[in-house]
């Protein structure tokens, strides 16, 4: 009985691991360790909901690597992927400090629903804090390849929805890819 129930605990703890394991895999973008986009998508709907019962604020940030095209094909592939990477990295320290949820919408292009700002003034400051941040510098070799990034960012109205609200933080990032890039836009504003 003892070896049974001792087999029985190894069998089980494999299990849970298998399940964590999987269920990582089904969630997360497994280059950056970011939220991947479709699960990213489900909890946007369901936090939205949730900032809608509680009345809490949501504001959605889009992030997009300037001239990543060029420092792939520059300094290649791998130099791309630690481009990424050290993006991802920089934004999950904000999705830590924000209650904020970070996932990757595309190639080179991350997304994060914050619901801890509630004023214009505050946004602005995490808004200049994160391009600094999000400014880093990757030795290639002898070269030091500079990525940055521009931010689109929409504050919800309390009336529109989800979509709605990622549309603008979009139309907001166009801007700011318009006007020289590395920098941020919030939409509505002048
Ligand atoms: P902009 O400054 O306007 O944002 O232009 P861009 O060059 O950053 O944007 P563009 O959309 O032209 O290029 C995105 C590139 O990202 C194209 C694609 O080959 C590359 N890409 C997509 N996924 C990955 C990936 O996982 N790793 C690497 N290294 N490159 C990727
Ligand atoms: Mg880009």
């Amino acid at each position: 009985p003892i070896l049974f129930a001792w087999l029985s605990h190894r069998t089980a703890i494999r299990l849970a691991e298998h399940k964590r394991r999987l269920e990582l895999m089904s969630t997360r973008d497994g280059m950056t360790g970011v939220f991947n986009r479709r699960h990213w998508e489900t909890l946007l709907r369901n936090e939205f909901e949730a900032c809608r019962r509680s009345h809490r604020q949501a504001t959605i940030l889009l992030i997009d690597i300037d001239h990543f095209k060029t420092i792939n094909d520059t300094y290649g592939h791998a130099t791309g992927d630690a481009a990424l990477k050290s993006i991802g990295y920089a934004l999950r320290g904000y999705e830590r400090r924000y209650d904020g949820m970070v996932g990757r919408y595309g190639g080179d292009e991350f997304v994060m629903l914050m619901t801890d700002i509630d004023d214009e003034g505050e946004l602005r400051a995490v808004l200049d804090e994160m391009v600094g941040d999000l400014h880093v510098d990757i030795q290639v070799g002898d070269a030091v390849v500079s990525v940055h990034c521009s931010i689109g960012a929409a504050v919800w109205d309390r009336v529109s929805d989800a979509d709605a609200l990622l549309g603008q933080a979009d139309n907001a990032l166009y801007r700011v890819k318009q006007h020289g890039k590395e920098g941020y836009f919030v939409f509505g504003e002048e």
